[in-house]
């Protein structure tokens, strides 16, 4: 991609695309080949002639009545989205999870780099983790602006999380992985993947449950009503 041809391409454009990648790699996922602009421009209540265009940025076009190739518009986004920096990420929230994560050095292999981290305790700030010294908080909007940065990680708690939140969409970044556990309200140009690890937990327990239930034979379950009796 020739930056000349990046420098064509409009802020709300850039800001769309993390939602095609979004949905691409939902239907990617759930084993489809060819997607329509058709059904892009419905699923994110887009104008068609607008997600053409769009796409168009990128460098793909899509075959017409047939559409386009799932994998192709995939890489084809990625490898613009990474010519923008977008896999540089803040951190808010430098507590035991927040420094798990900074010290995850895989995360890397997947093309993301924490670069910034923050928090709002002062006995924090200003100390050193993983390498990275710890910011205000209330610097975040002004740094994410500068250093073009598209990822948010929420680690702080369920209460400071939309506050977080908001202060990553003032800095402009569009795409949040929040692991507090609360939901939160953003623009529908952000996207927000939520990393619950409590709703996690829950399926896991659930299905153990189930699996441990299952696993009582009938004798099982004789010697137990003989042991009751
Ligand atoms: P620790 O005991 O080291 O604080 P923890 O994992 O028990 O770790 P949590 O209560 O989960 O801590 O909080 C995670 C981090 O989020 C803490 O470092 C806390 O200071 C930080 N935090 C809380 N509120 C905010 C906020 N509004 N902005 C940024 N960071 C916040």
């Amino acid at each position: 991609m020739s930056p000349d041809k990046i420098k064509s391409v409009s802020e709300p454009t850039l800001r769309r695309l993390p939602s095609y990648l979004h949905l691409l790699k939902r239907l990617d996922q759930q084993g489809r080949g060819i997607v329509s602009c058709t059904y892009i421009s419905k699923d994110l209540k887009l104008d068609p002639t607008q997600v053409r265009k769009d796409l168009a940025a990128t460098g793909i076009v899509g075959k017409p009545k047939i559409g386009y190739d799932v994998n192709n518009l995939i890489r084809s986004i990625e490898s613009f989205l990474d010519w923008n920096n977008q896999t540089d990420a803040f951190l808010a929230g430098v507590g035991n999870l927040g420094r798990a994560l900074m010290g995850y050095e895989r995360f890397k292999d997947y093309g993301l780099n924490i670069v910034g981290v923050f928090d709002s305790d002062h006995e924090k700030i200003g100390t050193t983790v993983a390498d990275r010294k710890i910011l205000p908080i209330a610097k975040l909007p002004e740094l994410a602006r500068r250093m073009h940065i598209n990822i948010g990680i929420i680690t702080a708690p369920a209460e400071a999380a939309q506050i977080i939140a908001d202060l990553m969409i003032e800095g402009g970044i569009i795409a949040i992985w929040n692991f507090a556990p609360t939901s939160i309200k953003v623009p529908d140009n952000v996207i927000v993947e939520k990393a619950h690890l409590y709703t996690s937990l829950a399926v896991l327990s659930h299905k153990l449950a189930e699996a441990l239930a299952n696993e009582r034979s009938p004798e099982d379950e004789k010697g137990i009503a003989n042991k009751l009796e």
